[in-house]
């Protein structure tokens, strides 16, 4: 369903990206390992086509149709959306609104603000009328947001670390809505440092230095993180040395 071949990306003249490869299958769930500051986050921003993130080289091609050059409302339109790593504040729209505003997206008869927000583990009647603001914790945005990528029914949801400010007791109940993404039809582009919830994925990639050094079966991909990527040396090397000494 997505396609990257060859992408190479820079910014601010820094290499961040490159000879990435990666094909998320429809209806996956695809996870991402890879050490902090190996480029997954700008993975997302570069599948989202957020501005700055415009490739120098290589394709990205959605169900066939390149989006290579396409900007972010394109790719919206297409069915592409990301959960952030640090959510956005809305202020001014009450959770209520900013679920049905996401809703819209997915047509009718899919999940109401009210259900999305009981996928999520949150009260409705506790959360409904509460402003998108500050007043929320990290991890009360971090599902609600969670619970606005549900409400549109994304054909690819690109989750950019889901459970980061989340206790560990809730880890099961992210999961289980990662889940329900997959269910509803929806594939995942799923980015973790929890083994436990990237091996959920049907299969996964491990990121070393800007580009995808393996992909695979998820609990063989976390052997491989964790073996050769946890503590990675290789920042800075390039690819081939990684994939060689792995
Ligand atoms: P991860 O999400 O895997 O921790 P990031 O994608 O956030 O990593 O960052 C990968 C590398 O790209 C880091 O070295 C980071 O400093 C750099 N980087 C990301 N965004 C920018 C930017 N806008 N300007 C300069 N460097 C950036
Ligand atoms: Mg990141």
């Amino acid at each position: 369903m997505l396609n990257l071949t060859n992408i190479e990306l820079t910014i601010n003249g820094k290499k961040i990206l490159h000879d990435l490869n990666l094909e998320v299958r429809k209806g996956e769930i695809h996870s991402i390992l890879g050490a902090n500051g190996t480029g997954k986050s700008t993975l997302s921003s570069v599948i989202m086509g957020l501005n700055g993130y415009q490739v120098k080289g290589g394709q990205i091609l959605l169900d066939g149709e390149d989006i290579t050059n396409l900007p972010i409302h394109e790719r919206a339109k297409r069915g592409i959306t990301l959960g952030w790593q640090e959510p956005a504040r809305f202020e001014g729209l009450t959770v209520g609104e900013y679920l049905k505003i996401s809703k819209k997206f997915s047509g009718d008869g899919f999940l109401s603000p009210r259900e999305c927000l009981l996928k999520v583990g949150l009260a409705p009647e506790l959360y409904i009328s509460r402003a998108v603001d500050g007043t929320l914790s990290g991890g009360e945005r971090k599902r609600i947001e969670l619970a606005s990528v549900l409400a549109m029914k994304p054909k690819l949801a690109i989750l950019d670390e889901p459970d980061s400010g989340i206790d560990s007791l809730s880890i099961d109940h992210i999961v289980d809505v990662i889940k329900t993404f997959s269910r509803t039809g929806s594939a995942v582009l799923l980015i973790t440092h929890h083994e436990e919830v990237a091996t959920i994925a049907d299969r996964a990639s491990s990121l070393c230095d800007g580009t995808v050094v393996k992909t695979g079966e998820p609990a063989a991909v976390a052997k491989f993180f964790r073996n050769h990527c946890e503590e990675c040396p290789h920042v800075n090397q390039p690819a081939e040395e990684v994939i060689h000494n792995g």
